[in-house]
């Protein structure tokens, strides 16, 4: 059964979850159950940001366009 991480749109937490696709719209947050949940992608796919990177990477004042340093 594959994983899928997602992220708490009210509680901010980040969780991830064993279950089948035909079942992932049911997914609720863990911490408080909330439906407001939407779903997160592998960083080390979006575009050129070196693995392990903690947002001191992008001192350079690039973040507007950085979408892992919000
Ligand atoms: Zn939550």
């Amino acid at each position: 059964m594959p994983t899928y991480d997602f992220k708490c749109k009210d509680c901010d937490k980040d969780f991830t979850v064993q279950v089948s696709i035909k079942d992932k719209s049911k997914v609720v947050c863990p911490q408080c159950g909330s439906k407001e949940i939407s779903q997160r992608f592998n960083r080390l796919n979006i575009g050129g940001i070196s693995a392990g990177g903690g947002g001191s990477s992008c001192s350079g004042g690039s973040c507007s366009s950085c979408s892992g340093c919000h």
